[in-house]
């Protein structure tokens, strides 16, 4: 019999899966503390539950499906990035990003990525599939174990794109969010997507009301196409529209994502034009901010970062037009773990 991922199960599923054992309620209560708040990694560790039941658990299902194969940490900020491999041998990753108080994860939802942002190491890997949602969560109790650290914010931004896999997202959202699982308060996830329009709409409605981030990246629709080759063919204006609806359904916040190549959209004039085209999408809001990546070098581009000067002029002319900006200080920046840089 092929073990079924516990973690892929949602708590009904789990009820279900377990009707021909006799278990009562408060067991299956048990079962989701030992995995979510004890976090527990092997069913023998379940010391309170009957030894029966724990050997039947084991029979049924895996705890964990992901081998940490390679674990580099930054001596610059600690920074960790985790290289996992799936029951499939297939490789991605994801970031802890220690901070004082709060650590947070930058979970992968995907292996490779199928939109192939050309400034990106993940664009440039091979896609291979979708990872479950037992592999998604996964990502944040294997950090936990490994660090010892409670992790209270978790990213959707680490390899892939978070709307082509809906339902293992939000399979994982509600898991994340849960009270009884990792009660994570929602303005502590954060989820991304280059505008995948009716997908930013799906989800207000859904009202998870988590945090958004809108990869923009140009100010050009002609020039984005070419950033960003599987962007879903949604201009500009529709994805900031999408942005707004999204912070009135879910009074949540919203960053737009814009990462600075040299000579390509680091212009004066571009910051003048995402002012303008924030004002007309009614985002000059306190719940909205642009955030400024500055571009990180990777393999195979002759792309090259803007200087600091210009990222510094070019938040100043968005801070003059009312828009909170800030410039996103890149995290393990010298062992590949920071913005566009998670590929192989
Ligand atoms: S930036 Fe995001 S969407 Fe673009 S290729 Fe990288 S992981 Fe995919």
């Amino acid at each position: 019999m092929v073990k079924q991922h516990i973690l892929d199960l949602t708590k009904i599923q789990l009820i279900n899966s377990l009707k021909n054992v006799i278990i009562k309620e408060y067991q299956i209560g048990q079962i989701l503390d030992w995995i979510y708040i004890k976090k527990a990694y092997t069913f023998e560790q379940f010391s309170n539950m009957h030894k029966e039941l724990r050997i039947t658990l084991d029979r049924k299902f895996v705890l964990r499906t992901l081998k940490i194969i390679k674990k580099e940490k930054s001596l610059i900020d600690g920074t960790t990035r985790y290289a996992f491999q799936t029951y499939d041998k297939k490789r991605f990753f994801a970031v802890f990003l220690p901070g004082k108080g709060h650590n947070s994860v930058c979970v992968s939802s995907q292996i490779g990525c199928p939109i192939s942002c050309v400034f990106c190491s993940s664009g440039k890997t091979k896609y291979y599939r979708n990872l479950s949602k037992g592999e998604i969560v996964e990502q944040v109790l294997q950090i936990e174990n490994d660090t010892n650290e409670r992790v209270s914010g978790v990213l959707f931004m680490g390899m892939g794109e978070p709307s082509l896999n809906f339902d293992n997202l939000t399979q994982s959202l509600d898991s994340f969010l849960s009270k009884k699982e990792f009660g994570i308060g929602k303005r502590h996830v954060t989820v991304s997507s280059v505008g995948n329009v009716p997908f930013v709409k799906k989800l207000a409605d859904k009202k998870y009301n988590s945090r958004l981030a809108l990869s923009l990246h140009s100010v050009d629709d002609k020039q984005r196409r070419k950033l960003i080759p599987n962007n879903f063919g949604f201009d500009i204006k529709d994805i900031l529209k999408a942005g707004n609806y999204y912070l009135k359904k879910t009074n949540s916040r919203l960053t737009v994502e814009y990462v600075l190549i040299k000579d390509m959209n680091d212009s004066s004039a571009c910051a003048h034009k995402l002012a303008r085209l924030m004002r007309q999408n009614h985002l000059v809001t306190p719940q909205t901010q642009v955030n400024l990546i500055p571009f990180n070098p990777i393999n195979k581009s002759d792309f090259q970062p803007t200087s600091f000067e210009n990222i510094e002029k070019f938040k100043i002319i968005l801070k003059f037009n009312a828009i909170t900006a800030t410039i996103r200080k890149p995290k393990g920046i010298d062992i590949g773990a920071a913005c566009g840089q998670l590929g192989y």
